[in-house]
């Protein structure tokens, strides 16, 4: 396959690495040039100019975005009218089910396929290649590019339509944010009784409170105090918005979840662009004035 990575930031560039380890024909393209021309060496790939050289000829075209708003301002920009018909565009931003149903209905008008395909597992996990990729769109169209998706991805799900890739990514990452926020407070609460946050997790961690959060998150970043990022807190609260709105949509009723989306809201306010989503702890250790770990 002829592949175009559309998106080289902090996750989607180790996915194109692997990508380019299985396909021969790979082409990126970022807003910023230098770093698609830092990787385009690294990897002897052809560095795009626009995203429609990117895409010209390329059966699958990746994208990996902020939002589905970027998406949409690059197909405007002149990416939709690159696509090749029988072209395939794999969407792994982590977007809004609405606004991914109108790009594929757009796409589908010019004979284009589409599969929303975001992914968890974190950097780390994109340089493994262990992603776990939600696919929503039509089976025939995902299994046509499962091969490019196992280059990065190990467990690969077609959860349902178009969107409900989306679906399930936003809902997974409004789970993040509230196991996050919910372990901060309880971390807090421990701290101010004298128990050291190493010794709670410790406990935590061989009992049912556990999580991802308390077993592979805490322990480096809130123990140790290292705040890599590698997942912008402002991405996770553009994902929890999307779970949040979407649960109105569909009137659940969701007050924890409609609280959890509040909070990262105020988070990524209060600690600004570049902080990592784990260090929304902060703001809840200001507000109980204890320092966990
Ligand atoms: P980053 O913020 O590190 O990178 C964003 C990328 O989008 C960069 O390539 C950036 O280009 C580009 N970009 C930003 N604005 C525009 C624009 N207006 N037009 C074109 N390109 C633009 O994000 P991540 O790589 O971390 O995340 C990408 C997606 O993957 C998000 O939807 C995120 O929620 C999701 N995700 C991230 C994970 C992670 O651990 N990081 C895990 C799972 C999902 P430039 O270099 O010019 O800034």
């Amino acid at each position: 396959m002829t592949v175009a990575f559309l998106g080289l930031g902090a996750i989607g560039a180790p996915m194109a690495r692997r990508v380019a380890a299985r396909e021969r024909e790979l082409r990126v393209w970022n807003r910023t040039r230098a770093r698609a021309e830092a990787l385009a060496r690294e990897l002897d790939v052809h560095a795009a100019d626009t995203p429609a050289d990117a895409a010209r000829g390329a059966t699958v075209v990746i994208t990996c975005l902020p939002t589905s708003n970027e998406l949409q301002a690059l197909l405007d920009g002149g990416l939709e009218s690159a696509l090749e018909p029988g072209a395939v565009v794999v969407d792994c931003t982590s977007g809004s089910p609405e606004a991914t149903r109108a790009i594929a209905a757009r796409l589908a008008a010019r004979g284009v396929g589409f599969v929303d395909a975001p992914v968890s597992g974190g950097v780390s996990g994109a340089e493994q290649g262990t992603l776990t990729v939600m696919c929503g769109g039509d089976a025939s169209t995902v299994d046509r590019v499962r091969p490019v998706l196992e280059s990065f991805g190990r467990k690969i799900v077609h959860v349902g339509p178009v969107g409900a890739g989306m679906a399930v990514k936003a809902v997974n990452n409004i789970l993040l944010a509230a196991h996050v926020w919910t372990l901060g407070e309880g971390l807090a609460l421990l701290a101010r009784s004298g128990v050291p946050a190493s010794t709670a997790l410790d406990v935590i961690n061989a009992s049912s409170g556990r999580s991802n959060s308390s077993q592979n998150l805490f322990p480096e970043r809130v123990v140790g105090r290292a705040f890599p990022r590698t997942f912008r807190l402002a991405l996770l609260d553009k994902d929890a918005a999307t779970a949040a709105a979407a649960l109105r949509d569909a009137r659940v009723p969701s007050p924890l979840l409609q609280l959890t989306a509040e909070l990262m809201r105020l988070a990524h306010v209060a600690l600004g662009e570049e902080a990592d989503h784990v260090e929304a702890v902060k703001v809840i250790e200001e507000w109980a004035g204890v320092r966990i770990g």
